[in-house]
């Protein structure tokens, strides 16, 4: 029995894509020869590449608008640091909204001043700042916009008169934004868009080329974009199943189309959890993950019941990161509602039947 995967990451993929990259590990596309077997210079591989950059900034609507996409190694942890260096001459502000803005900053304060504008540790978390005041003089801004551990999720950004820099792991290709308010995007691929081993990264091109510092040739974006994301070898199997789905995505009709379906998603699970009494939410209602939903069970003697219950239904990675504990049920894009409705109906059933 296929699963209901409600994995935080790696996580959930159309099954359709899955069953074309399955086809193209043996034979790409009637070639006689395996995806992973090519050479990443041949005719085949290079329009794949650029075919996923491409479905990137159309399906971001960023096309034509001084953006360019790559397709990196390093995961998004890398793009902690490459962003820092790339960009960080004096001073950048960072939004401290949980454990990964936290390793963000980690390693910004190897570069420069790094200024935290705003944060939620103190309460573990549970919202986003709002309201804060952005010094001017910034080198950028860094925010994350959905944070998969805590269940929350930024939804309207600070206008600033820097440059704007985003952590979109867990939330890429989910909802609409206007794309173009950010300067540079990196989301890793392992939670929205494909398997893990490469990293999207949109940058605005007229942001770069402002620091001082020698950038080593790998962390250089000037160096992947002169060679058109292919200055060395390419994670091609990543990269092909990342465009797999955004080509699912787009003919679905891209964004607006899904955003429709996760809201649906997330309104499910949420309004059980606010009407049930067995459960409690972990963040706060006006900040809460579409992606991400962070939940509690009041009634601990009903835990291994709803334990069981869960396993049965054959509902896969729901328990909360150890830093929030109970919890998580992750929903990401290729997420169906019905999968939210079959852990909805166990959650009800747990209140009426106990
Ligand atoms: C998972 C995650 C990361 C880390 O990604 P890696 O690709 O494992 O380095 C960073 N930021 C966010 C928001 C994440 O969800």
């Amino acid at each position: 029995m296929k699963k209901h995967n409600f994995s935080a990451g790696p996580c959930i993929l159309p099954q359709e894509v899955m069953k074309k990259a399955a086809d193209a590990v043996v034979e790409l596309d009637g070639s006689g020869l395996s995806l992973i077997e090519i050479s990443h210079r041949s005719a085949a591989f290079v329009e794949i590449m650029e075919n996923a950059r491409s479905l990137a900034l159309e399906l971001l609507d960023l096309k034509d608008k001084g953006y360019v996409a790559l397709f990196l190694q390093g995961g998004a942890s890398m793009q902690f640091l490459a962003t820092a260096y790339n960009l960080l001459e004096r001073k950048a502000g960072y939004v401290n909204t949980g454990t990964w803005s936290l390793k963000a900053i980690k390693e910004a304060r190897l570069y420069g001043e790094v200024l935290e504008v705003a944060s939620s540790q103190e309460q573990n978390f549970n919202f986003i700042p709002k309201g804060y005041i952005i010094p001017k003089g910034l080198d950028y801004l860094h925010l994350t916009s959905n944070n998969t551990i805590f269940g929350t999720q930024v939804k309207e950004f600070p206008k600033t008169d820097c440059p704007l820099v985003c952590d979109m792991s867990s939330d890429i290709f989910s909802r609409q934004l206007d794309f173009s308010q950010f300067d540079l995007i990196y989301a890793g691929a392992q939670k929205n868009m494909g398997p893990a081993g490469t990293t999207l990264v949109v940058i605005k091109e007229d942001i770069l080329g402002k620091v001082t510092r020698k950038i080593p040739s790998m962390l250089d974006y000037k160096t992947h974009i002169s060679k058109d994301s292919m200055f060395n070898t390419p994670p091609v199997f990543a990269v092909y199943v990342s465009m797999l789905t955004m080509q699912w995505l787009k003919d679905m009709g891209g964004i607006p189309a899904i955003e429709e379906i996760n809201e649906k998603k997330a309104n499910l699970i949420y309004s059980e959890i606010d009407l049930n009494p067995v459960f409690s939410g972990f963040a706060a209602k006006e900040d809460r993950s579409h992606m991400n939903a962070t939940f509690n069970i009041t009634d601990d003697t009903l835990k291994e019941t709803f334990d069981k219950q869960c396993k049965e239904a054959g509902i896969n990675g729901i328990n909360g990161h150890r830093s929030v504990g109970g919890y998580r049920a992750s929903m990401y894009n290729a997420l169906s509602l019905e999968s939210v409705g079959t852990l909805v109906d166990i959650m009800s059933e747990l209140e009426r039947k106990g």
